[in-house]
């Protein structure tokens, strides 16, 4: 048993790895096929059984049988019927409903299929249905005889089915979906999260540079707004000190004088001051002004 760090960023996952004995082919098969049945027949009872005596060689048969008679519950007393009939304990079966040979295939080939092997148009690795009969008691069916016949599944709602399976393996490839141990299921999750994780800072990096990219042109846009407002102030400035000069030469050359709002003194053609808001004080008033004494506008 050993002990691994890994640090995804500032993130640290520790965990132990335990050292596992490695599954054999046959282990890992029969691991993936109750998968198999788990999601396709949920409730079906079946044996399957491995009559490859070597479990490294590359050539796995299977003979899979889906009985129709399956155990029920145990009885542990004798017991009698109305009749006298006197049963000793065991089992109590029921019936099952055996899958048809045209369904089971089916599911199976999907199952199965997307993990076939080829080298060009050579299969190398495959997990395939070669044969299927059906028994009772001694009365037994070929597949042969079934297609010959036309009997339907309904026909054989009373056989037991078996059907014979062949695994045939390519150096370490499965030629089914492999069945994650803890520690792998765990590792690949570890990857997943690591893959995650670049994808994510990948993600943080791309809207960073979009942020970087728009702060700047907002910061150029401010500063062009800046340079605007100060030249508008300056044509505004400049219009507005022309135009006093104006009133001034037309207020020197009038008889008419104004009084200020403030001394209430009549204003002197060199004092006479004219703000934004186009109301007249004196000069010396205007210097003790923040804003106009009539209409209270700023200066
Ligand atoms: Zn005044
Ligand atoms: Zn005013």
């Amino acid at each position: 048993m050993c002990k691994k760090l890994i640090t995804i960023n500032h993130f640290e996952y520790n965990y132990r790895i335990i050292k596992m004995p490695k599954l054999t082919r046959d282990q890992q098969f029969q691991k993936s096929f109750n998968v198999f049945i788990e999601k396709n027949y949920p409730v079906r009872e079946y044996v399957l059984t491995s009559s490859t005596k070597i479990k490294t060689q590359f050539h796995h048969e299977y003979l899979l049988h889906f009985p129709r008679k399956v155990i029920s519950y145990y009885v542990d007393v004798f017991t009698v019927d109305e009749n006298g009939i006197v049963t000793p304990p065991g089992p109590v079966m029921k019936d099952q409903e055996v899958p048809s040979i045209r369904t089971f295939s089916s599911y199976f080939h999907n199952y199965f299929r997307p993990f076939i092997l080829k080298n060009g148009s050579n299969i190398q690795s495959y997990t395939d249905i070669i044969n299927h009969w059906y028994t009772n008691g001694n009365q037994q069916i070929s597949s042969e005889y079934e297609a010959s016949s036309g009997l339907s599944h309904n026909d054989l709602m009373n056989f037991d089915l078996y059907i014979k399976i062949d695994v045939v393996y390519h150096k370490s490839h499965l030629p089914f979906p492999a069945i994650l141990s803890s520690k792998q299921h765990f590792e690949q999750q570890c990857k997943n999260l690591e893959a995650r994780n670049i994808e994510l800072c990948i993600n943080i990096q791309t809207i960073t540079a979009m942020y970087q990219e728009k702060e700047e042109q907002y910061d150029a846009l401010r500063r062009r707004m800046r340079v605007d407002r100060r030249n508008i102030e300056h044509k505004y400035n400049s219009m507005f000190e022309r135009i006093e000069k104006k009133i001034r030469e037309l207020y020197s050359n009038s008889s008419i004088r104004e009084e200020c709002p403030v001394c209430y003194e009549n204003i002197e053609p060199s004092k006479l001051k004219v703000s934004k808001c186009c109301h007249s004080i004196c000069s010396d008033c205007s210097s003790r002004c923040h804003s106009c004494p009539v209409c209270r506008e700023s200066y």
